[in-house]
């Protein structure tokens, strides 16, 4: 059993607690807010909401550091705004921030507000690479002012933790508005999964039990490396 947290600054961190502490290999999934909590939890799912904000908090209470550490070294999920923060850079077209700060690791650039505003949220079933039975039951995405990945990038300078390439895990199965099908809304890298949809705002578990293994699977293969 793990101990997760969620990044509790801002956004829909309540609900994924909620989901995660249905999950049996969960021993306890708390609200995360500064450096002493983070320190207690061995994975961490950096929540929906605004990015921008989300980033200002942890900036100016002085978490910013710590979260930038944790990010780097234990498995992570950022859902959409969560997303955002760990992608290495923003496009521009849609609302750009050029002073916005970013986790980074990810191995993506990413696209905000790729479908317009909140009137445009909608829920699209999604074939999700590695989830359980997935092929039959597509995944509820459920898309709220959600960015989109637009590019995949492969940094010249990797530090050794994230230094595995990037797998896309979704991609649209239909055009929304002027967002294409097959663009691309769910990856991972090493330890980190990005998804640009919201699970914790349906009654399906499957994403939470993909990254609660994952991160069990992680923190096995890290004990390993360090004997
Ligand atoms: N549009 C938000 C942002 O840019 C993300 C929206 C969300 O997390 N639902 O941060």
């Amino acid at each position: 059993q793990i101990r997760v947290g969620v990044l509790a600054l801002q956004g829909a961190f309540q609900e994924h607690i909620i989901l995660l502490n249905t999950l049996p290999q969960v021993s306890e999934a708390i609200a995360v807010r500064n450096a002493q909590e983070i320190n207690q939890v061995d994975a961490l799912i950096i929540p929906g909401g605004e990015s921008t904000t989300m980033a200002l908090i942890a900036e100016r209470s002085g978490f910013w550091p710590s979260l930038q550490d944790y990010v780097q070294t234990h498995p992570t999920w950022g859902t959409c705004a969560g997303m955002i923060l760990l992608s290495e850079s923003i496009s521009s077209g849609g609302t750009l921030k050029g002073d916005q700060k970013l986790l980074g690791g990810l191995g993506i650039s990413i696209k905000r507000n790729a479908f317009g505003t909140q009137k445009e949220s909608f829920e699209a079933g999604l074939h999700v690479k590695g989830l359980k039975g997935s092929m039959e039951r597509l995944f509820p995405g459920v898309f709220i002012r959600a960015p989109v990945i637009d590019e995949i990038l492969v940094p010249e300078t990797s530090c050794s933790s994230s230094s595995s390439s990037v797998e896309v895990l979704a991609k649209l199965e239909s055009d929304y508005g002027k967002t294409p099908k097959g663009t691309i809304v769910a990856v991972r890298r090493g330890h980190l999964l990005g998804t640009a949809f919201h699970p914790e705002l349906t009654r399906d578990s499957r994403m939470h039990e993909y990254f609660v293994s994952m991160a069990q699977e992680w923190i096995a293969a890290a004990q390993d490396r360090k004997k």
